[in-house]
């Protein structure tokens, strides 16, 4: 499988290169040379079939035969295990639980295969590679606990001091291991300019072997294609229900890329809602072909305040840059912060299911699908990115109660911090990683 950038002045590279380096020479992102394909046989052998072998056929297919069969089948059971319950709401709606690994939020899927990936290139290159990750708090935690114990695999992450929640905090600074965590005296971008910085200086790249973990690394997105297949599938063989419509709680637009990626390769999906907060700014492509994005809203669903999503280029290639295509497979809709807590409010009184504010953009942004629709004939499932005990304080305000924390964040709550405090000067992360252990 060859992979070139959506900005085609990159020379084509291979799954190992694509994972390795993120983002293309170019600055384009990398997709698949030609999109593989499931045939109708292929999908009927699929039938059935657990959420593990849907993952294995479909990452043979992006992978080729760049990693031994026996290994990624390896890599699968490594990755993918926990599990990814389907809950029923009502007859035609489910709730697609992606919360249920390490970190609590979808974002494990990607981390988790990333490092897997890199790891076993690493090992075939016989090389130490160092991932270097700026992080405001989700995306960071997912990296760590994905990359923990990942052999030839370190993380360096670094964060802003005070200014990530106690929970991500704990999240970054107690993995321990080959997990580092850098507490930089400074905010978000001081962070970024300093990875940023790592990246372009000769000295430092002649010694290490650097990569960041972004969501615009393919090998991020592979992963996340599982889950919908699989609920595709499942929802048929199990409910006898047809081609669901996804509803996805949308930031970089990552995830709803990988969607779109599942519906390519030929399993049997409806249609995507791409659901976001105040941040509308695919919301407003998808109406009128103008992409104008605002600067960043800051909401109550804050892992989907995202302004100008880095996954966005590559949706649009997918679609030949022509929004009334993208239009036919994607509805854009956009959800205020009264309306999340609403939704919370109204599915727990009318479910008795506890969701988190991210969730609940997608919950709601499934109800106005449908009444636009005039119908709720459509299957539909809701994908719920976050469990809602991490965003605590929303929910307690909103239900006006208390939730129950799941054992494997309340342990971690009482471990012991480890991070190094460093100016935002970039000379102390340069002499920081020059005298890390190897
Ligand atoms: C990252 C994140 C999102 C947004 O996902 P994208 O792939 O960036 O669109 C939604 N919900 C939660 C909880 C997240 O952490």
């Amino acid at each position: 499988m060859i992979y070139f950038s959506t900005n085609k002045s990159s020379v084509p590279v291979s799954i190992k290169q694509a994972t390795l380096h993120g983002l293309a020479p170019d600055g384009g992102l990398y997709i698949p040379s030609e999109m593989p394909r499931f045939s109708n046989a292929e999908l009927k052998l699929l039938e059935g079939a657990s959420f593990n072998n849907i993952a294995f056929a479909i990452a043979r297919k992006f992978v080729g035969t760049e990693i031994p069969p026996d290994r990624l089948e390896e890599i699968i059971e490594n990755c993918c295990n926990f599990d990814t319950p389907l809950k029923r709401l009502d007859d035609g709606t489910f709730v697609e639980e992606l919360f249920c690994g390490p970190t609590l939020a979808f974002k494990d899927y990607g981390a988790r295969f990333l490092a897997r990936l890199t790891g076993y290139f690493a090992q075939e290159e016989q090389r130490l590679i160092t991932v270097l990750v700026a992080t405001s708090g989700d995306t960071g935690s997912a990296v760590a606990f994905g990359f923990q114990g990942v052999a030839n695999t370190r993380v360096v992450l670094l964060y802003p001091s005070g200014k990530v929640s106690p929970l991500q905090e704990q999240q970054l600074t107690t993995v321990g291991g080959n997990v580092h965590a850098l507490e930089v005296r400074g905010d978000f971008d001081d962070c970024q300019r300093m990875v940023k910085q790592a990246f372009v200086d000769p000295l430092l790249n002649e010694s290490l072997t650097l990569t960041s973990a972004n969501s615009i690394n393919i090998s991020r997105l592979i992963p996340q294609s599982f889950y919908y297949a699989w609920a595709a599938m499942h929802l048929r063989d199990a409910f006898g229900l047809r081609e669901p419509v996804f509803s996805v709680p949308s930031g970089n637009y990552g995830n709803l890329t990988a969607g779109v990626m599942a519906k390519m390769i030929g399993f049997p999906i409806g249609h995507f809602i791409a659901a976001s907060n105040a941040n509308d700014s695919v919301t407003r492509y998808l109406e009128d072909g103008r992409y104008d994005p605002h600067p960043t809203i800051t909401t109550l669903s804050t892992a989907m305040d995202v302004g100008n999503p880095s996954n966005f280029a590559r949706l649009r290639y997918f679609f030949g840059n022509d929004h009334a295509a993208m239009g036919r497979e994607i509805s854009g809709i956009s959800v205020s912060d009264e309306e999340t807590t609403a939704t919370i409010r109204s599915v727990y009184d009318r479910f008795g299911y506890v969701m988190d504010p991210h969730t609940a953009v997608g919950f709601r942004a499934l109800e106005r699908y449908r009444a636009d629709a005039g119908s709720s004939a459509t299957p539909g499932i809701v994908l719920s990115t976050a469990h809602p005990s991490k965003f605590i304080e929303t929910i307690k305000e909103t239900l006006q109660m208390e939730i129950d924390i799941p054992e494997r964040l309340r342990s971690l709550l009482e471990k012991k911090k480890q991070a190094t405090l460093i100016s935002s000067d970039y000379r102390d992360l340069a002499s920081y990683l020059n005298n890390l252990d190897q």
